[in-house]
């Protein structure tokens, strides 16, 4: 069970930092896999958000698959607490990514 937090400004699953997706995969770079763009871009996500009410916004526990390099990465599940995601050069990406140092 996770608490996910997503600030991307353009994806279906997200209303005002919420991810609804229920289930979301995390690819071995780090992106969001799940994020689907909105038709109309940013915008339709505004009028989306003006449009939904409160109770739509209460925290749903969040599966994440994750292929990622990281030291939360078990068994390609996410076991942090909790994770943010957010836009970052062109791509939707896990900004709680730690890669676990190399051994030598
Ligand atoms: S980009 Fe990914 S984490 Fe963010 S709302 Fe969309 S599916 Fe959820
Ligand atoms: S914190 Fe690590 S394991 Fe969890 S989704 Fe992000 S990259 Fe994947």
């Amino acid at each position: 069970m996770i608490l996910l937090k997503c600030t991307t400004s353009n994806c279906q699953h997200n209303i005002k930092d919420h991810c609804n997706a229920g289930i979301i995969g995390i690819s071995d770079k780090g992106v969001c896999d799940s994020r689907i763009k909105r038709a109309g871009g940013a915008l339709e996500q505004t009028f989306a958000e003006l449009e939904a009410s409160e109770e739509f916004l209460s925290d749903a526990p969040n599966i994440v698959q994750c292929n990622a390099f990281c030291i939360y990465q078990k068994d390609n599940r996410c076991s942090a607490s909790s994770i943010l995601v957010a836009d970052h050069m062109l791509r939707t990406r896990c900004m709680t990514q730690i890669k676990p140092k190399k051994k030598v």
